[in-house]
């Protein structure tokens, strides 16, 4: 039987790629899943019709805007009354905006701080109290490659990432007595709509095929030239809520083909 089974999972931004990648091998693993993230509301039924049929736990969603903090606390205080807990909690949520500091628009840079990174911090203001009265938490962010290097274009995604490590070691200091571990994830590249995008500009700008831009894409940075798909993000996600897991605090884990070994 998975030493998972029960346990109750908020994963926010899972309503698309590495989330939602996440919920799928939780829900697998026996946990009840909280969804989160923008999807019409067909796509949030049957989302949740599939999960539960598959994979025989509860599952729910929380519709919650990660840039609002008042919208966060309902959420975690909502999975607490309907669960009676939150015992793991994967912030994930996060956008992405590419443009040279001085052309960088404000509003997207302050948009991008408050979902990459400030909502990590409401997320577990709000869980921790419940987390540390039941003595158990397991709490993974979502980072990334450039939570660890930078890359031109991309001043509010690294800093918001630099961040949410430095945020995740603090966590992990301030309950390392308490069973509550934090760590982050740093994947490279994961092909979901987030990259794709990406992709695509890069070939209009290039004039390229989105083929060939892709196949750049991966050279530039990473050696193993392949994409980490989100259910390996979510077997990470596993393992850290694990046994194995559970001595492991503070920690930044990579899995980006080779991108910070360079
Ligand atoms: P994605 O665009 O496929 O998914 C993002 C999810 O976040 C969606 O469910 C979306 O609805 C949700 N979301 C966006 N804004 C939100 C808001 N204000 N409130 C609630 N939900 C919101 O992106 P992804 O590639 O799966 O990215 C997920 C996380 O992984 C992000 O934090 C991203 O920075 C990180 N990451 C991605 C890659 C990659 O290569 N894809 C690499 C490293 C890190």
């Amino acid at each position: 039987m998975s030493e998972l089974k029960g346990k109750v999972a908020v994963i926010t931004g899972s309503t698309s790629g590495i989330g939602l990648g996440i919920a799928q091998v939780l829900a697998g693993k026996g946990c009840h899943v909280v969804f989160n993230g923008f999807a019409k509301e067909e796509e949030v039924k049957q989302l949740l019709t599939e999960t539960a049929t598959r994979y025989g736990v509860k599952d729910s969603f929380e519709g919650a805007d990660m840039s609002k903090p008042e919208q966060i606390a309902q959420m975690i205080a909502h999975v607490e009354e309907e669960y009676g807990s939150v015992d793991i909690l994967v912030n994930n949520a996060g956008i992405q905006h590419t443009a040279l500091i001085e052309d960088f628009p404000v509003e997207k840079w302050d948009q991008i701080l408050a979902i990459n990174l400030s909502s990590a911090f409401h997320s577990m203001r709000a869980a921790l109290p419940g987390m540390k009265k039941r003595n158990f938490g397991r709490i993974i962010n979502i980072a990334s490659a450039h939570g660890l290097v930078a890359s031109a274009q991309k001043s509010a995604y690294v800093a918001a990432k630099h961040g949410i490590i430095g945020l995740t070691k603090v966590a992990a200091l301030e309950n390392a007595k308490a069973n509550i571990t934090c760590n982050a994830i740093c994947p490279g590249w994961v092909l979901t709509p987030l990259v794709q995008k990406q992709i695509e500009d890069k070939a209009k700008a290039q004039g390229i095929a989105v083929k060939e831009a892709e196949i750049q894409l991966l050279s530039e940075k990473e050696p193993t030239q392949r994409f980490s798909t989100p259910e390996q993000i979510g077997g990470m996600v596993a393992f850290l809520c694990g046994d194995a897991g559970s001595n492991i605090t503070g920690s930044a884990y990579s899995m980006d083909g080779g991108w910070t070994a360079q």
